[in-house]
């Protein structure tokens, strides 16, 4: 019997997918409010004050193989057991129509936590363009400097205010605690940025533990950056608490049924995380991994999803990456400077001993470094502890052994 996928999320992950099942031949059926008008998202918190480009189509079209519905689902019912050799289920859309399938791709992606903030009435998150568009356009109409607020001192929080200050506007990050990134980022790289963004004219109010506390009147923009949280459509009204919950071949639970980028959480297999991974190159990773294990002729009998995850993070002149599995409350790290001591390594290991293994690099300022991170951790000969500890070991001519 034919296969019959649909994608729900034309965002990064469901794009890749229907982009690789069509090159396969495969035909797909994308449903997304904005199908065929969606766009690249780690543009939108970088590009806001610097007047370049920032809005990256996708550029699918709709074409004999892949079929646009312009709609919202809501939520999947599954066939009766005996009629799932005809199909897995059925899509259910905000307009009333309902499309069966065979297979069906959750890719759904995050929306923003939103905030009040008392005295920031119009503050608002940077997580789709419409946003992204209406701050620019405020941005573009004001002839002074602007004084920006932010709330939140994750990526996009830090991209926010160290692009504002590079463009030559006040920034304030508002955070809970004392250091910015101290969910994402390990101790040697959080001081860097801390220092850097500090240095480039950034200011911090630490320990702000509630909206309320932030006074009126001191800024002409606020922007909001406190979280996200992923968009679960129910399946035959299970709906979890945080994410779908993928094995190492991105399957949820519910059989026909797979989650791929921000709205999956992978719990098995070397990846395995207690949230979604959340960033731009595994959604891209996902898409063409399902579209690979189910547009083949054996079903869905492929290898488990193994690409080596990683993330960047632009923020203002500094550039900041992870590769692997990485640890903020890592202590036990090495880390490695090149000869000008301004660029570094911060190296993770599975533990303590001489043999631990590597599993996660974070590189600040040397892009190059990161590639040859990536490199080594996509290999067969993954470098011990020793021989990272070692002077003489070059991790470069290393990862193209
Ligand atoms: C401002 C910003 C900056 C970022 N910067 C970086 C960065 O620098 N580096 C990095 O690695 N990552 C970055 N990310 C993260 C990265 O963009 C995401 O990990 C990636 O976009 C996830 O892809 P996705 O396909 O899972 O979800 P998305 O790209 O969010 O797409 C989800 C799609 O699902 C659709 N959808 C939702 N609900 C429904 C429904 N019920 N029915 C139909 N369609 C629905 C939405 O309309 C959307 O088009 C950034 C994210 C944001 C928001």
């Amino acid at each position: 019997m034919a296969k019959r996928i649909v994608i729900i999320g034309a965002g990064l992950a469901g794009t890749t997918a229907a982009r690789e099942l069509r090159e396969r031949g495969q035909a797909v059926t994308l449903v997304d409010p904005a199908a065929g008008e969606t766009s690249e998202r780690p543009p939108l918190s970088k590009h806001l004050f610097d007047g370049s480009r920032y809005h990256l189509p996708f550029h699918l079209e709709s074409s004999e193989l892949i079929t646009f519905v312009r709609d919202r689902a809501t939520e999947i019912t599954l066939a009766e057991a005996a009629d799932q050799s005809q199909q897995a289920g059925t899509v259910h859309l905000a307009s009333g129509e309902t499309l069966d399938f065979t297979h069906c791709i959750l890719a759904t992606g995050m929306e923003a936590n939103r905030p009040q903030i008392p005295g920031y009435p119009d503050a608002l998150p940077v997580y789709n363009l419409a946003e992204a568009e209406w701050i620019r356009e405020f941005v573009a109409e004001s002839s002074t400097p602007l004084n920006v607020g932010v709330l939140g001192s994750g990526y996009l929080g830090m991209e926010v205010a160290t692009s504002a200050v590079a463009a030559g506007h006040e920034a304030t990050v508002y955070l809970r605690g004392d250091e910015p990134l101290r969910k994402q980022l390990s101790a040697p790289v959080r001081k860097a940025l801390l220092d850097k963004h500090r240095d480039a004219g950034v200011k911090f109010v630490a320990h702000t533990s509630s909206p309320d506390e932030i006074q009126a009147n001191i800024h002409n923009l606020f922007v909001t950056s406190v979280g996200a949280r992923p968009v679960l459509i129910p399946v035959d009204g299970d709906r979890p608490a945080e994410a779908w919950e993928v094995n190492e071949k991105l399957a949820t639970p519910h059989s026909g049924v797979w989650a791929a980028g921000d709205c999956a959480q992978i719990t098995d297999g070397i990846f395995a995380l207690d949230h979604p991974w959340a960033c731009e190159p595994v959604a891209e990773s996902h898409g063409k991994y399902l579209a690979e294990l189910l547009g083949a002729d054996d079903g869905d009998a492929g290898q488990p999803w193994a690409d080596i995850p990683w993330h960047w993070s632009f923020q203002g002149p500094e550039k900041v990456f992870t590769a692997g599995l990485t640890s903020p409350d890592a202590t036990d790290t090495i880390i490695r400077h090149d000869p000008s001591g301004t660029k570094f390594q911060v190296f993770h290991f599975d533990g303590g001993e001489p043999h631990a293994r590597l599993i996660g690099v974070e590189t600040l300022n040397w892009p190059p470094m990161q590639a040859a991170a990536r490199r080594v951790l996509a290999g067969t000969n993954i470098p011990t502890r020793a021989q990272i500890g070692d002077p003489n070991f070059d991790v470069k001519a290393h990862s193209r052994l």
